[in-house]
């Protein structure tokens, strides 16, 4: 508290609480403002943080400032995401009781790095088990795994995660880390085959060419210069100042030997394969056929896929219908040909993506004890990503204001002190409008995908037009007049989310929903002698009849079970800020900054926090740093805690209209009272 307070007008306060208006979103940007450019980049709002991502190093995180924040509780010191870190831990032990910690924010915003922190904190100041210290050491290995795999460089973030990622440590009873667990989900696989200016596919593939010994890229048939690549070459952007590909190739090297691997040459098959199969290129033959005009790529391709190359030919190019009983095999035109090799692509990398995850899973798996999560948000561009993100924060938004509310009235309750009632906006409604059963936007997606014939995207947006029209957070071009300010395309839907308006352009929403490769592919692909692609095609799949889902009912289907696994946690959340679009130091844009405090609902959970009472603390730690103020008081108070606080605050003039004694802890109306209190200490 100490420094915060006193210095309050340079640096403003640490607490949002404490802010005299708190009502005052002006009041709330201009206190992040003052603390941003003291690179004061942590304030909370009672137990949540909030962080400005710095874009430069702070000196903030070395061991050193770990130990200040071991055992420390949240208000004395200055806000730090160790302080986070280590209540988590300490309620996690002393109440036994699963904790987790959301990590959301926008593109850029600092997510990663803060689940990076959290994780360093803990491998760094938990104890370690005897024979369990390489864990830990393997729970951080796995990030830059995972990394090259799964980031990328976007145009708002160089090492933007192109999926969700949900990661949980298990501690012994001795709070001993044993174990690690991954969720990923929905990587952007569209990636691999295009890449919008100024991007780049994911890391991996230029740090195999960067990186890779010559023996190796000689073994991939591979040339260094990332430009000869068609998969890599669409963002006309190979290398970034602020990526260092090559060593970045000898740190996953390293990690994956740390986390046990032993399939790396199987693992680059695949990267460099994936480079050979977005070379291959074709011809179209006078009855509208295509074929291979550079044969030798495809043989490569059955060294690296390990893949009868004819049998991959003719996959690429033909579709097998079966009719009456008979198959038939269907010439594929240029485009269809096209699109078949890009969702073969998409296809291995996704689903290497996930043998990966399944491996180090491995390497880390422990038996159960208790559980401590992270989750970080996904973060994704584009139409129909673009659409299960924004679902995705709406979920994380209901639930935050669902369990911080539920938990102001439970602290009340145990306090006994009556609560009052606070107004805010509930955004069920919106996300019914996603997911409901049979008219929901997701089921209306579904339905278009499945119905046979000629469907298209203007279908899909037609029928959500006939069933959905008069929902009032949708609305389309047709349906505009008057429910929104903006102009409207003919193609496009538009979402009212709680965070403001957001259009979608439906183009490409079935074909991306469709999670579509086709049978023949599949049954080259799991003949592959190739030991992860034979474990990541399996036979079982090109039997089984049944239509996989879509993309959108998975997603939906892990979004539900994720919601289910935090809502038996107890949360803490972080929130993250980013304070400018061009990634500098010490730039505050205040429009999109206020943009984001809006969209992460922080000034909603300020008024659900401060719903009654600005502050609260308990009576040790009230009557511990207040005592010197009162006589009776001063040194030590020798009877019980609460009527030591009442003889503090009677002598110190509080009016009953100022604070409340719960059971434990001292309510304190407004922050005014406070300041004085502290001033007083000071003076
Ligand atoms: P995405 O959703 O795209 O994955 P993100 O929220 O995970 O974004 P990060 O990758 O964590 O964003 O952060 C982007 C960049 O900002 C980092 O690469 C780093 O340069 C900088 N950064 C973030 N947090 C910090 C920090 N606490 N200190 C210094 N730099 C930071
Ligand atoms: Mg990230």
């Amino acid at each position: 508290m100490e420094s915060a307070l006193t210095a309050r007008d340079r640096v403003g306060v640490q607490d949002f609480v404490l802010l005299e208006n708190y009502n005052s979103e002006v009041a709330f940007i201009d206190n992040l403002r003052r603390r941003f450019r003291e690179n004061l980049i942590y304030t909370y709002i009672g137990s949540v943080l909030v962080s400005v991502n710095p874009y430069k190093d702070l000196e903030i995180y070395s061991k050193a400032q770990m130990e200040r924040y071991r055992g420390v509780s949240f208000y004395e010191i200055s806000p730090h995401i160790y302080a986070l870190s280590d209540n988590t831990y300490r309620a996690m032990r002393t109440e036994r009781k699963d904790q987790c910690i959301l990590i959301s924010g926008e593109s850029g915003a600092g997510k990663t790095e803060a689940s990076k922190k959290i994780l360093l904190y803990y491998t760094v100041t938990c104890p370690t088990g005897d024979h369990m210290a390489a864990l830990g050491e393997r729970l951080l290995q796995s990030n830059p795994v995972l990394e090259a795999f799964g980031n990328a460089k976007t145009l708002r973030n160089d090492n933007s995660s192109r999926f969700g990622k949900y990661m949980d440590v298990q501690f012994d009873f001795k709070g001993v880390p044993v174990g690690g667990h991954i969720l990923n989900y929905l990587l952007e696989k569209s990636r691999v085959v295009h890449q919008n200016h100024g991007e780049r596919n994911f890391h991996i593939f230029y740090q195999l060419l960067e990186g890779g010994d010559d023996d190796l890229l000689k073994s991939l048939e591979l040339e260094r210069n990332p430009q000869n690549y068609n998969y890599l070459v669409k963002g006309n952007c190979p290398r970034i100042s602020s990526i260092n590909d090559k060593n970045s190739w000898k740190t996953v090297m390293n990690a994956l030997l740390v986390i046990g691997f032993v399939e790396e040459e199987n693992l680059m098959n695949i990267i460099g394969g994936i480079l050979h199969l977005g070379n291959t290129q074709f011809g179209e033959g006078e009855e509208g056929e295509t074929y291979v005009t550079n044969e030798d790529q495809i043989l490569t391709l059955e060294k690296l896929f390990g893949v009868n190359s004819s049998a991959l030919t003719e996959a690429v190019t033909h579709k097998k219908l079966t009719a009456k009983g008979e198959e038939v095999k269907i010439p594929l035109n240029f485009e269809q040909t096209l699109s078949a090799r890009d969702a073969l692509a998409k296809s291995v990398y996704r689903r290497t993506f996930n043998w990966l995850v399944e491996k180090i899973n491995q390497s880390l798996a422990q038996k159960v004890m208790q559980k401590f999560k992270d989750t970080e948000k996904i973060s994704l561009s584009l139409g129909f990503e673009q659409f299960c993100i924004n679902y995705c924060n709406e979920k994380l938004q209901q639930l935050f204001i669902e369990l911080t509310l539920q938990y102001e009235q439970e602290e009340y309750e145990t306090e006994g002190i009556a609560w009052e009632t606070v107004q805010y906006f509930d955004n069920k409604i919106i996300c019914e409008l996603i997911e409901e059963k049979h008219k929901g936007i997701i089921s209306i997606m579904n339905e278009e995908c499945l119905r046979p014939g000629e469907t298209c995207d203007a279908s899909f947006l037609e029928k959500m037009e006939d069933s959905i029209g008069g929902h009032p957070h949708f609305v389309t071009h047709k349906l505009a007049n008057g429910k929104t300010r903006r102009v409207m395309s003919r193609e496009e839907f538009r979402l009212l989310h709680y965070a403001g308006e957001v259009s979608y352009n439906v183009n490409g929403f079935l074909d991306k929903n469709n999670d579509l490769l086709s049978r023949s592919l599949k049954e080259v692909m799991c003949q592959s002698d190739n030991q992860i692609l034979s474990h990541c095609f399996r036979r079982k799949e090109v039997n089984d009849q049944k239509r996989s889902e879509t993309a959108s009912t998975q997603f939906k289907n892990s979004l539900m079970k994720l919601m289910e696994i935090l809502m038996s946690k107890e949360p803490s959340y972080v929130r993250c800020i980013k304070p400018n679009d061009s990634k500098q130091p010490g730039k505050f844009d205040e429009v999109l900054v206020r943009h984001q405090v809006k969209y992460l609902g922080l000034m909603e959970n300020l008024r659900v926090r401060r719903a009654g009472f600005a502050y609260r603390r308990r009576f040790e730690a009230f009557l511990q740093r207040y005592k010197p103020l009162c006589p009776e008081t001063w040194p030590n108070w020798n009877g019980c805690l609460s009527d030591g606080v009442s003889t503090l605050v009677e002598h110190l003039g509080y009016t009953p209209e100022e604070y409340k004694l719960g059971r434990s802890k001292i309510f304190i109306r407004f922050p005014k009272t406070l300041f004085t209190t502290e001033d007083a200490l000071e003076a």
